[in-house]
């Protein structure tokens, strides 16, 4: 069973966190997981929308199948420059935007330049707006005040700020004495992390595969089109994405989430089955889900027209597209599942 490296761990993850890469703006994170596939020793292509493929070979090459996690995140974009210096935003993917007031930002100019900024409410000052506690956290009520000494809009368009600009707020990377992971983007970005986890562990013990396999780091998932390219010759689409927690789910940040039906509908039901059997057998921590309001890749493969069997699992992720949280106990169940199915 593949063992977990707790600083090979921290290692990735601090690189793969702490890396701004809002959907539409991935390439520093595509670099990163690049480079440690360079590092680990195995080859990739960059696909045209900037997603990265691997292939490995498998021991048993009478099929194709696939597996992948995403590297885009949420995040911002400059809707427009205002009269008061600030910047109107609009949403790259589906933040929960009560969880965006009061986090600093970096601001990225299209030459090359990159600002702090802070995002707040329209109504920010409690001694001066009376619905400073009560105004709603919505997209129209944030704007980024800019660290820089701006009075109107024509100081902010010196310092080369347009539209369109890209707006990310802090990661804010931390992982607790007590083993939790927390950071903005858990979903997808534990996922990628276990999946490079898994790539060093097969090199470093000369294992492979089960079948031929494609993995694939997403890169447009957070808005709908992200696993759109991948291979027609697939028979087999795992991917790994985050666990939802709350209200009446089984899922935990301690556990393995198999899910068996999103708002898309149901997944591969033998893919499932061979998914809660392994965790069940090798004593994971698993739970099987619905999840309620969430959409993945594999409905974005089946829509592109690829012929697969898809199943999905991840760890549980809480307050997700908030401030989110896991546990090492999550991502140490979803990294064994990661391997008793794709290796084993
Ligand atoms: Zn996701």
């Amino acid at each position: 069973m593949i063992n977990f490296n707790k600083d090979l761990f921290l290692r990735i993850a601090k690189a793969v966190f702490n890396c701004d890469s809002p959907t539409g703006f991935t390439k520093n994170a595509s670099g990163i997981v690049e480079g440690f596939l360079d590092e680990f020793g195995y080859d990739y292509k960059e696909l045209n929308n900037g997603a990265v493929e691997v292939f490995v070979k498998g021991r048993d090459n009478s099929k194709l199948v696939a597996t992948s996690a995403h590297l885009d995140t949420l995040g911002l974009m400059v809707r427009s420059i205002k009269n008061n210096g600030a910047l109107a935003l609009t949403m790259l993917g589906s933040p929960v935007t009560a969880s965006l007031d009061g986090e600093y930002c970096n601001i990225y100019t299209r030459d090359g330049k990159v600002y702090r900024g802070t995002i707040q409410s329209t109504s920010p000052a409690i001694h001066v707006y009376e619905d400073a506690k009560t105004k709603l956290r919505s997209i129209e009520n944030l704007e980024v005040r800019i660290d820089e000494k701006v009075k109107n809009k024509e100081d902010v368009e010196k310092l080369g700020i347009q539209n369109g600009d890209i707006v990310c707020y802090d990661p804010k990377f931390e992982v607790t004495e007590s083993g939790f992971l927390k950071t903005r983007f858990i979903d997808d970005k534990a996922s990628v992390v276990i999946l490079l986890m898994l790539l060093k562990y097969l090199k470093d013990n000369n294992e492979t595969f089960k079948y031929d396999t494609k993995i694939y780091f997403v890169v447009y998932e957070e808005v709908g089109h992200g696993a759109a390219m991948v291979d027609k010759n697939i028979s087999e689409f795992v991917t790994l994405d985050m666990g939802c927690v709350g209200l009446d789910l089984a899922g935990s940040e301690y556990a393995v989430s198999i899910c068996a039906k999103d708002s898309t509908g149901p997944y591969d039901y033998d893919v499932t089955t061979r998914l809660i059997n392994l965790a069940k057998e090798n004593g994971l921590n698993y739970t099987v889900d619905i999840f309620p309001n969430y959409a993945s890749d594999i409905g974005v493969a089946r829509k592109a027209g690829v012929d697969f069997k898809g199943g999905l699992f991840g760890t549980g992720v809480s307050a997700s597209h908030g401030m989110e949280r896991t546990h090492l106990e999550g991502i140490i169940n979803t990294l064994k599942l990661t391997y008793l199915y794709f290796v084993k």
